[in-house]
This record gives structure tokens, sequence and C-alpha cells, in this order.
């Protein structure tokens, strides 16, 4: 039967082209194709968009960002869709002395963009030398096809940092900064994927510093802010409760089964992470490639968690707010997550990879105290009297399943990633934050990602 023949009686829309998921690069994809004047709709499931940015007003009238937040100078296609909609931004807090917690619990104080001084610290950095080179090396629009892709696929960052980095110090940094950034440990990664995503940043320090990288700024009103202005600006294509299940391509056409009713539609894009777009039932079943390279992307695991004071009392103490910790506890990491006008302070605990699974499993009064003894031990006795504390857990959220992105398993990249990672099957399209070849796993990316996805049909047409 074809796509114009079939009958639903609770068809809702008929539109050129269907996109699922509102978060960033389904809002992005929809703002490219309704500009050039094509009829577009987006299916969320949820009661928001956004997707893995959420932004809330807490009582304290704090906002705070439990997902993305941060944005950097390179990251250009953010920084333009903020501007579009009148979003500004402030610098991330990181004046004053940085703590960093060893793994004897020896506490280091230091300034600037890292340590003098340190555990590893020198062979840590004449690595990422190395690091930024083979990623260089790497074939941004086709990872596979980059030299030496099937050694580096086959390889996990762990044991390559056991072979090549001797020094137990520096690998224990570079298992904490794969924690950090990846959300995943060293061994759930292969080589190819960790220096793939190093290049689309454009280098390890981007991923990891503050200044002038990707922790560089933060959006006043929320990261949220650009996608709900760009939300409003296409009013009522965006279709909240709308859950996409069934997704059954005619010759002619494709029909998209939603909780909110059947939408056809000329083409469809699909932006959900791999984990939910492996829910969705498609019929006929998705080139076995794809299905594979789907399963085979499994998300990090991550937790947000903003504790607010008064004020940021570290500050008075020359304290910057940011610490690291290398030893076993909870969280890998701290940030001065305070408003721009300081009218209170804030510090944000980021739980992940291994160690959100004991963490979330606490009781909730055991997670507080769990994260407020650390807070104490760095900040000390006042950290224990927050005015609001509120967590996120990324892992279980329905919608999204992890975070704070997708990383292919080892072997995956090379097996299935030429065909399975963003090419087009039919009438069909892939969009989402994976698939960007620029800042992969990140905001930026998302809406690259969505864009390039908008442009495929724009080309077809032309
Ligand atoms: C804790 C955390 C911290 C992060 N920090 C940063 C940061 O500082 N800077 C940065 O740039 N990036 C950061 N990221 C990553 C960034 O937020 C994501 O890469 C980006 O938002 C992904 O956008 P997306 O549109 O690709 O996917 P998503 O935002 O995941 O959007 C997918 C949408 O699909 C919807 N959906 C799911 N299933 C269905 C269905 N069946 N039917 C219909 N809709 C469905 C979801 O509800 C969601 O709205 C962070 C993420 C997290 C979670």
């Amino acid at each position: 039967m074809s796509y114009s023949e079939s009958v639903h009686a609770d068809v809702v829309a008929k539109v050129e082209v269907a996109i699922i998921g509102a978060g960033y690069a389904g809002l992005s994809a929809a703002l490219s194709l309704v500009d050039a004047g094509i009829e577009t709709i987006v299916l969320e499931g949820s009661d928001r968009v956004g997707g893995r940015t959420l932004s809330e007003v807490r009582p304290t009238g704090v906002v705070v960002d439990h997902g993305g937040q941060w944005v950097g100078p390179t990251q250009t296609r953010l920084l333009a869709l903020a501007n579009r909609f009148g979003v500004e931004t402030f610098p991330t807090y990181w004046a004053g002395d940085h703590l960093e917690i060893w793994a004897d619990s020896r506490v280091n104080r230091y300034r600037g963009a890292g340590p003098d001084e340190g555990d590893g610290l020198h062979e840590y950095e004449e690595h990422i030398t190395v690091l930024d080179a083979l990623a260089s090396t790497i074939d941004l629009q086709n990872p596979p096809a980059s030299p030496g892709a099937d050694l580096l696929d086959d390889e996990s960052v762990a044991s390559y940092l056991r072979r090549e980095v001797p020094n137990e110090g520096a690998r224990r940094r570079f298992a904490l900064a794969v924690e950090g950034v990846w959300a995943c440990e060293p061994g759930h990664v292969s080589m190819l994927h960790f220096l793939f995503y190093i290049a689309a940043a454009g280098s390890f320090d981007e991923l990891m510093e503050t200044d002038g990288c990707a922790q560089d700024s933060r959006f006043v009103g929320g990261a949220q802010a650009p996608a709900i202005a760009a939300a409003a600006y296409l009013g009522d294509r965006v279709r909240l409760g709308h859950r996409a299940d069934r997704v059954v391509v005619h010759d002619d056409g494709v029909l998209i089964e939603t909780t909110g009713g059947v939408v056809r539609a000329d083409r469809l894009i699909v932006t959900l992470p791999p984990q939910a777009a492996g829910a969705l039932r498609f019929d006929p079943p998705l080139p076995p490639a794809k299905a594979r390279f789907v399963d085979r992307s499994v998300m990090g695991d991550v937790a947000k968690v903003h504790v607010t004071y008064p004020e940021p009392f570290w500050r008075a103490e020359g304290l910057s707010g940011q610490a690291t910790i290398y030893d076993e506890r909870e969280t890998g990491v701290v940030f001065d997550n305070s408003p721009n006008d300081a009218s209170s302070g804030v510090l944000v605990a980021f739980v992940y990879g291994r160690r959100v699974d004991p963490w979330a499993t606490l009781d909730a009064d055991a997670r507080r105290a769990s994260i407020l003894a650390t807070l104490t031990e760095l900040f000390g006795a006042r950290a224990q009297e927050p005015i609001d504390y509120v967590e996120k857990i990324w892992s279980i959220d329905p919608w999204i399943r992890g975070a704070y992105a997708a990383n292919p398993t080892p072997g995956a990249w090379t097996a299935y990633g030429e065909k399975g990672w963003r090419r087009p099957t039919g009438r069909i399209h892939w969009a989402g934050s994976e698939t960007s070849s620029v800042w992969n796993g990140y905001i930026d990316g998302a809406i690259a990602s969505g864009q390039r996805a908008a442009q495929e049909i724009l080309d077809r047409r032309a």
C-alpha cells in the first residue's frame, strides 16, 4: 500500500518534513527548513523542548542548568542561535585558586589552567601533544576511513594508556579526563572514538579547559533559553506530548505513529539520542549496519548536583570553586555555578562514569550527605549549610537514557560506522549531537547536525 492510499482516522498533520525530537538538533533542523519555506513539524515526546538542556528556576530564584550549560568561542553555531534570539552569555567564574584532591587525599592548591606540579603532571602534559597529533589524522567526515582506523578502533583508551603512558599518576589524570568529558570509563571507549571526539572539538585542551575553551561561558537564563525561544518562533509546528513509537516508510512517504496521532511526511529527520532511536519501531526494519551502530552507541552516565548558599563564600578565601578530585569518592569535578551577579553562591558537582551507580542507588539523604561531605572537605564548614540542594541523574531520564552523549563501543565505528553513522536510510535522515563532525556530543554539534540534515533535504529539492 502506498502512503497516499493509507487510511488513518487519526492523521493529525501532513507536512513535507517531520522531525522527531525537539532538542537543539530537531529545533535547528526545523529553523533551517522553515526559513527555506518548507512545511515542517517537530514531534516531541516529553512536555518540554531542549532535550539534554534543562534550565530550572529554583525557589531561591537561582537558575540551575541540569544539563548542558557551557559554550565556548569556537561553538559558533550555538552563539549565533543565542544571538538570533537575544540570549546573552557571561564568563564562567574561575578567578582564584583551584583545588586538586589527589588519590591519597592530599590537597593541591593552584592557579591558572593547570597545576605546576603534581603526580604524573609532566607526563600527562607531554602526552596531550601526542594525542593532539594523532587526532589531527582523523577523518572527521568518515572516522572509519582514518589511517590506521582498524587498530585504533580495536583498542580501548584504557589499554592504550597502559601501554603508552607508564606513569600511574598521568594515567589517573587521563582516566578522570575520560570520565569528565566522555562520562564513561577508559575501557569503554575506543581510541578511534576518543581521537575523533578530540578532533571534532579542535584539541584535547579545547575539551578540558575553561577560559577560551568548552567551559568558557554560560547563558543568562540558562542554556535551555535559546531552545525555548526557537520553539516559540516555530509556534504550533512544535508538538509536545507526541511520542513517536513507529515509523512506517512507504514508496511515496513516511507515516509516523505518535501518542498524539499519526503524521504523514515526505521525509523524516530522526534526532534522538541513539538508545531512544533504537526504541522506535521501523517498518521496514532499519538496514543492519544502521541498527547495529545505534545498538552499539552507548550513552554515558552522568548526574549534576547543584548546591546553593547565600553567597559564594569560597571566593572571599581566594578560591575559584573549581576542584578536581582523583580519589574514589562520588564526584570528580566541582565548579562555581553562581549567577553572574553573585547574588547567591552555587556549586555544581558532577558525578560520572562508574561513580554514578553506587551513588545514585543510595537513598536521597545519603546522596546529599556524601556530596555535602566532599564540598565541606574542599571549602570548609559553611558548605554544610546550603539553602537549596537539587540533583538530576541523566542515566535514568526516560527520554534521554544517559548523557552527555553516546560513545560507540570499541569496534563499532569500523564495523558499522561508514553506513550506519548518519547516512540517510531512504526517506529517513539522521541528526542529533552524536552525528556531528564538529563538537560531537555538544550543543553546537547538535545544531550542526540539524542544519546538515535539513541541507540534505534542501539539496534533494534543488
Ligand atoms: C549533564 C549534561 C551536561 C552537558 N554539558 C554540556 C555543556 O556544558 N555544553 C554543551 O555544549 N553540551 C553539553 N551537554 C551535551 C548537550 O546537552 C547535548 O549534546 C545536546 O543538547 C544534544 O542535543 P540533541 O538535539 O542532539 O539531543 P537531545 O537534546 O537529547 O534531544 C532529543 C529529544 O528527543 C526527545 N525524544 C526522545 N524520545 C522520543 C520519542 N520517542 N518521540 C519524540 N521525542 C522523543 C527527547 O525528549 C529530547 O527532547 C551536556 C549534557 C548533559 C546531559
